[in-house]
């Protein structure tokens, strides 16, 4: 059994600049032997998330707050390698919020057994936290009836290719936005949105008036600044805005200045709401299986993208930031 183990700490704040190579350090810590009810884990996958960089700055205030020299938060799927009376078997994969780490010793209170007929990386994408916010978001904050325009920004990543999916399912219309043509004709081709923007190619409130002409009823964003504001230029009466996300201004010094068209809620009778996906936790049992069922019944399609080694976890997680990611983003360790 492993005596020590190689960790990712946090080595800065990256607050009102993108991630650095230095505000991580890769140390070699001691190992403890598991006490009783305990397990040690091997971790097998990372899950990276764009939420990750708050946590770095500690602006996001609904977790704890992340010290210098603490091990970089974030999710994982872990084999347990060696148990003391504890919570699972060895040979049992679970997940949670692992860390940065390559073997860690727990008593596995916070963690979840695997337990899918999918390929076991589903846990962190299309059944986990990805795909839990975007069921959570479009049918518990966006409300879809069949008919309604779906308008999702971001729409090529994890979360945002399920849920145009999921806004198919509910039968509504649609449309994403994201950035080049090779995601826009994914998002056609293979995700089942029925139209995509590319936001790099043009004026996106003029393609989205063109391609939603009786305005949109549910906008799903991921993005903010002046994506939201052209999409909240575009909607329909009793519209309903999601904010998810905001990945345009995680990399921005100062805050922008509040959407322009932010009165067009008024005029409109439209609500904007902002969620955190952790409030129906008690609810994911259930939504998973919803999740599974429509994998497996053929209507819900998921990217996952996964790159290799533990050293490579930074720039891993940067990947999210450039757009370089195809889906879920994981590193196999
Ligand atoms: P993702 O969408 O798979 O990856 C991030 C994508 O954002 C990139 O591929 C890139 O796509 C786009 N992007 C990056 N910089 C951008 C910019 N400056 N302007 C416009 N687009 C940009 O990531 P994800 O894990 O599925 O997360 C999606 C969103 O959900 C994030 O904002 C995340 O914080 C949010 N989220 C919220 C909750 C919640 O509870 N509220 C929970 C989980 C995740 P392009 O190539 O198209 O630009």
């Amino acid at each position: 059994m492993p005596t020590t183990t190689r960790q990712w700490l946090l080595n800065g704040h990256p607050r009102g600049r993108g991630i650095a190579e230095d505000d991580f350090k890769l140390a070699e810590t001691q190992l403890p032997d598991p006490g009783p009810g305990e397990m040690v884990l091997a971790t097998r996958y990372l899950g990276f998330d764009p939420a990750q960089k708050g946590w770095m700055e500690n602006i996001a205030d609904y977790v704890a707050p992340m010290a210098i020299g603490d091990v970089m938060r974030g999710s994982g799927i872990c084999e347990v390698v060696e148990s003391n009376g504890g919570k699972f078997a060895v040979g049992d994969f679970v997940f949670g919020t692992t860390g940065w780490t390559e073997y860690l010793v727990t008593d596995g209170k916070e963690l979840t057994k695997v337990e899918t007929d999918l390929s076991p990386t589903a846990v962190l994408s299309v059944l986990g936290t990805t795909g839990l916010t975007a069921y959570c978001g479009l049918f518990k904050v966006g409300k879809p009836v069949a008919g309604d325009t779906v308008l999702v920004s971001g729409a090529a990543g994890a979360t945002g290719s399920i849920v145009g999916q999921l806004a198919k399912i509910a039968g509504c219309r649609a449309v994403g936005i994201a950035g080049g043509a090779e995601k826009c004709e994914w998002l056609v081709k293979e995700a089942g949105y029925d139209a995509a923007i590319d936001y790099k190619a043009g004026n996106v409130k003029a393609q989205i008036k063109e391609l939603c002409p009786p305005g949109v009823d549910v906008i799903y964003d991921n993005v903010g600044g002046a994506i939201l504001n052209d999409m909240l230029a575009c909607i329909a009466t009793g519209a309903r805005v999601v904010i998810c996300g905001g990945i345009s201004r995680y990399e921005t010094g100062s805050l922008p200045a509040g959407p322009e068209n932010y009165f067009n809620l008024v005029f409109r009778r439209g609500t904007m709401a902002g969620f955190i996906v952790l409030d129906w936790a008690s609810e994911f049992p259930g939504i998973r299986k919803r999740l599974e069922g429509f994998v497996k019944d053929g209507s819900l399609k998921y990217q996952e993208d996964i790159q290799h080694g533990f050293e490579n976890a930074p720039d891993t997680l940067q990947r999210l930031f450039t757009g370089k990611n195809r889906g879920k983003q994981m590193l196999k360790l």
